[in-house]
């Protein structure tokens, strides 16, 4: 044996079973001409390696920085052998059954199968279920792990001696990839009606003529159905509207291309890159003025949901229909995303004409994933298909299973073990039978997959909400499985925390619409200092009191009176000639300030959401709102078209923040959008001030930060007054990771 060469294993793991990783090892020890053996092994991969030092050298180098698209490296360990002298290179067979794998999330086309799908010589010309190692569906899919086509729904299709050997042929780019299929052996697709009757006769032009009639169709996607009707059309989408009973909430618009989307909005090199990105996510962005879309798509603001179409469906689709569309999830208000047809026409028959679907099954339901570029970084507003299921790796290792079950709104769920924390999809909000059965399902789901029984469950401090309620049944009815809650705002900041992987005290300011607090009222703006160990509250908003308690949400104008009542006496607030209470009879104001003043359903909070409503309705606007930040979106937008640095008066005192100058100062005012920048910038500078005041580092979070013009101001402030901060940037801002902070407390709370 020549003296330069020397034998080396690796143990590699992290996202690497599943992606082409081992077929990728082959082509590299080939291409080196490295000889040794590759295997599935339950921490990851390990290979062996024969060769000159020099050629393993460049073979490691490529092996952990050309990793295939979707593989991700968390550990790395490497040991040197001695030499045997085999000859060649294999992948061998997994040596023990027992693999533990994590769950991917489903992936949009890549490049080359759409390539393939537009070439009329390929054999999977205008297949719409085309697919690779690379690319396509995987959680929505999966029944069991390992992830094997036997586990998934596509083990009903049998597969035909081409497609066997693509997927037995380490060198192709199907080798081992479980959803492979082609027209020949595959699943098909079709129209579909409500008297369930099938065509499958060019049903390309058939939806394209319903689109141009201004019809709503359904379209299969990769985590359940969407609405789809012309995006340019106004009457369509105000027909789509009605029927869904969506006043006002933005809806999402799919383009064919960048370019086709670029006519309709302004895009910074950061939004380009997520919307081009595998995970293809909507993205929220600023509307051009030349605008081709029906005004209702998103009324009042400025922005827009845009994405690029991202299953070869999608794609076969806006290749016949060259107009953008809308691409909404099909669901009921409140209810989960629907992923059969049967529910679809049941649910939905008086929305949809007929549903362009196919015959492959979608096992587990997922929606679109919503997110926003600030400051060049992304920040999430729902974290669902293309990232999740989303594993982060910790450095420390525990023993204990921990299920967190986050809060009530924009629910998600969080798996703790080992050095894994797996958060799940979005699953929405918990206020029907239907979305509550379809977290119970979700819950059994990440149980079955990973074999896993928890031993704590963490829910809310909130005694009403439905997972503090499931909480409770599940320990009654497994003993030995402990309970814990964990405060809502704290929750937030843990979950930057995990995002991290922080371990130290910080500052964090925790704004968002409503949590449940230590001493009964609803919190909202929070200023913690805290740790894994626990949290002390240094500062919060002046509280306010919600006329009407829920109704208040729903009537920013309740919470606007409520902070006149709290900075003027009532003779003085009748005698204001201000829109906001002229809007409200004499008799009106004469109840709502009775219950103010006696504290009748009139509950108080600290919550910067809701002051984001009463400045909208100090603004002038007195309509009610139909969904959950509207009032912060709308300042938003109108902040954008008014630049200045302008703040209010505000003082703060043992830690209570008070609005009282400001309220006052804004009734003076008659410019919405210059109001609306004063109070954004106010809020700014308020976080900046109580930043200084601790020479910590800060944390922000909570839904009120989905605010762009918010975060930007903040973040130019801390620049410059450097000052590190940490936002999260993979899981979203909102109440939708709050059991990934509770998992991380759990599991840590367990180690101390
Ligand atoms: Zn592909
Ligand atoms: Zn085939």
């Amino acid at each position: 044996m020549p003296r330069n060469f020397e034998r080396i294993a690796f143990f590699i793991s992290g996202i690497v079973q599943g992606v082409g990783f081992r077929p990728f090892v082959y082509k590299l020890a080939q291409q080196y001409t490295l000889d040794g053996f590759v295997r599935n092994g339950s921490e990851g991969v390990y290979v062996e390696v024969e060769g000159k030092v020099d050629d393993i050298a460049l073979f490691e180098e490529m092996l952990l920085h050309n990793t295939p698209p979707l593989a991700r490296i968390d550990k790395y360990e490497k040991k040197s052998l001695h030499v045997r002298g085999e000859k060649g290179f294999v992948i061998q067979e997994s040596t023990d059954g027992d693999i533990e794998t994590l769950v991917l999330p489903d992936v949009s086309m890549c490049a080359t199968c759409k390539e393939e799908m537009l070439s009329v010589d390929d054999r999977r010309y205008g297949y719409a279920l085309i697919n690779c190692t690379d690319c396509g569906p995987r959680y929505t899919l999966l029944q069991n792990l390992p992830y094997d086509r036997k586990n998934t729904t596509m083990k009903e299709f049998v597969m035909c001696e081409k497609c066997r050997e693509e997927y037995s042929n380490p060198l192709s780019r199907r080798y081992h990839a479980q959803p492979i299929s082609c027209p020949e052996c595959g699943p098909q697709i079709y129209l579909c009606f409500e008297d369930g009757t099938q065509e499958d006769d060019a049903i390309f032009q058939k939806v394209a003529t319903l689109l141009d009639e201004g019809k709503t169709i359904a379209l299969k996607g990769l985590g359940g159905f969407h609405l789809v009707c012309d995006a340019t059309n106004e009457e369509a989408v105000q027909t789509l509207r009605k029927n869904k009973n969506r006043p006002t909430k933005p809806l999402a618009v799919m383009y064919a291309s960048l370019e086709a989307l670029q006519k309709d909005v302004c895009l910074t090199n950061e939004e380009k890159e997520l919307l081009c990105s595998q995970e293809r996510p909507i993205v929220i962005v600023e509307k051009s003025k030349t605008l081709s879309l029906a005004p209702s798509i998103a009324p009042n603001i400025s922005k827009v949901g845009v994405f690029l179409a991202y299953t070869p469906l999608h794609e076969l689709l806006l290749h016949q229909y060259n107009k953008p569309i809308v691409a909404t999830s099909a669901n009921l208000s409140g209810e989960p995303i629907i992923t059969e047809e049967k529910l679809l026409f049941q649910k939905l028959s008086h929305v949809v004409s007929c549903a362009l679907s196919h015959n492959r099954v979608i096992q587990n339901g997922c929606d679109d994933s919503v997110v926003m570029a600030v400051a060049k970084e992304p920040l999430f507003l729902r974290l669902a298909r293309g990232y999740a299921p989303l594993s982060f790796y910790r450095k420390d290792t525990s023993t204990c299973k921990v299920l967190a079950l986050g809060a009530n709104q924009k629910s998600s769920i969080t798996l703790g073990f080992y050095e894994h924390l797996i958060c799940s999809p979005y699953i929405g909000d918990l206020d029907s039978l239907e979305s509550l059965e379809y977290f119970t399902q979700t819950v059994e789901t990440f149980c079955r997959l990973y074999q896993f029984k928890p031993e704590i469950i963490v829910s809310d401090m909130h005694p009403n909400y439905e997972t503090t309620r499931w909480a409770k049944e599940y320990v009654a009815k497994y003993s030995g499985v402990k309970h814990i809650s964990v405060q809502h705002h704290y929750a937030h900041a843990l979950s930057v925390m995990a995002e991290y992987n922080l371990t130290q005290e910080y500052i964090a300011f925790c704004f968002d619409g409503t949590g449940y607090g230590d001493d009964g009222v609803l919190w909202g703006g929070e200023v913690l200092r805290c740790s894994l160990k626990g949290y002390e509250r240094i500062g919060h908003l002046q509280t306010l009191k919600l006329l009407g308690g829920e109704k208040a949400i729903k009537e920013p104008k309740r919470v606007g009176l409520s902070l006149l009542f709290e900075v003027m006496c009532f003779e003085e607030v009748c005698a204001l000639k201000h829109p906001l209470v002229q809007s409200f009879s004499k008799q009106e104001l004469k109840t709502l300030y009775t219950m103010y003043s006696k504290g009748l359903n009139a509950p108080l909070a600290t919550s910067i959401g809701r002051l984001f409503d009463g400045v909208y309705s100090l603004c002038g606007f007195v309509d009610g709102v139909s969904y959950e930040g509207e009032s912060g979106l709308f300042l938003e937008s109108l902040a954008l078209t008014c630049k200045h640095d302008r703040c209010y008066t505000y003082t703060i005192e043992n830690g209570v923040i008070s609005y009282e100058m400001m309220i006052k100062e804004m009734l003076y005012e008659e410019d919405g959008a210059f109001i609306a920048r004063k109070f954004i910038n106010t809020l700014a500078d308020i976080v900046c001030r109580v930043s200084l005041e601790h020479n910590q580092e800060i944390l922000l979070c909570g839904g009120v930060f989905q605010n762009s013009v918010l975060v930007a101001t903040i973040i130019e402030l801390f620049e410059k007054h450097h000052i590190t901060y940490y936002i999260q940037h993979k899981t979203p801002l909102n109440d939708g990771s709050i059991s990934l902070g509770q998992a991380y407390y759990a599991l840590k709370k367990e180690d101390i």
